[in-house]
């Protein structure tokens, strides 16, 4: 009897200690699952020209707009993703996205951006560009929306205003622009001209990484304030 008494404690000890254990890894794996929310936005940030189109050139560093521009839209990618915005990019590289057998090269690049933005399930999105102007007094970065896009006007709102806040020479107020990548979608789109290669200072600006962060934050908080509407 004492034999069987010790057994059956045994079996309840085990049992207790089953169902303990069934418990903590109930709760681990429910805890590990709501801590690691899905992104809930998702925007396709375009680094514009690439390849054979380099851009503007500026005339102090030599740099060009295809290589700056990436910079840029890498720089907007790891600030939007720790706010936690997933990121599709629609070049990670210096090539252009034609294809090499293109005989038209600049439509090529156009269509497959297009078809990155139609597959990316995105809600908005972004071309980053500089500007270059004959008048090398001419400064400040301006963004632009696409043709009779609503939604897009207010994105270049929410961005302008963000930049116009915190960036000096910043313009006040977008411009309606007819730009392919803005025109070839539903999405709202805001194309940015992030300054001008043209004006020695900005040229100065744009290529430290200093005012690459600062204005890449202001164009995020821009993002997040149209989100939050
Ligand atoms: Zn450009």
């Amino acid at each position: 009897m004492k034999f069987l008494t010790i057994k059956k404690r045994t079996l309840c000890v085990i049992l207790v200690g089953i169902i303990l254990i069934c418990f903590v890894v109930g709760v681990y794996y429910a805890v590990k699952t709501t801590s690691s929310p899905k992104a809930v936005y998702t925007i396709v940030i375009d680094a514009g020209h690439g390849g054979k189109d380099g851009g503007a050139i500026g005339k102090i560093t030599g740099i060009s707009e295809n290589e700056l521009n990436l910079q840029y839209a890498e720089t907007l990618k790891e600030i939007c993703e720790n706010m936690g915005i997933k990121v599709v990019m629609t070049r990670s590289d210096l090539n252009g996205l034609y294809s090499p057998l293109a005989s038209n090269k600049k439509k090529s690049d156009m269509q497959k951006r297009q078809e990155i933005i139609e597959q990316s399930g995105a809600d908005l999105v972004v071309s980053v560009h500089m500007n270059a102007f004959p008048l090398s007094s001419s400064r400040g970065a301006q963004v632009f929306y696409g043709l009779d896009n609503d939604l897009g006007q207010v994105l270049a709102e929410k961005i302008q205003e963000s930049l116009h806040v915190s960036i000096d020479y910043a313009k006040a107020v977008p411009k309606e622009g007819d730009f392919f990548i803005l025109n070839c979608t539903s999405l709202p789109g805001a194309l940015i001209e992030f300054g001008f290669l043209s004006n020695a200072e900005e040229e100065n600006l744009l290529v430290s990484q200093e005012y690459k962060y600062e204005i890449c934050l202001a164009v995020a908080h821009g993002i997040l304030e149209f989100y939050e509407m």
